[in-house]
């Protein structure tokens, strides 16, 4: 079965009884079966992949213990970052 996934699709989670919200796009790395999360940059604040996530338990697993060390390859040099963050300008 083909099922595309546009890159600029925006995925938006939302838990209302805790008043969360995730968003999420299509991660490059396996578009069709994992998403990045998108949250605020720890050095800039500005909103960037920090995560790939499959399934709900890799959602759960990041937001318990959020490691850089996981951190997708859109993390760094993603152009949401601060023009003097020192993830924007470098990919890994
Ligand atoms: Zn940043």
């Amino acid at each position: 079965m083909d099922c595309p996934v546009n890159p600029g699709t925006l995925v938006v989670l939302t838990d209302p009884v805790a008043g969360k919200e995730w968003r999420f796009i299509p991660s490059s790395s396996a578009p069709l079966t994992a998403w990045c999360l998108l949250q605020e940059c720890p050095q800039c604040a500005g909103v960037v992949p920090v995560a790939d996530v499959a399934s709900f338990a890799d959602l759960g697993d990041y937001l318990d213990r959020p490691d850089p060390v996981l951190r997708p390859f859109e993390f760094n040099g993603d152009p949401a970052h601060h023009y003097d963050c020192p993830n924007g300008t470098t990919r890994q």
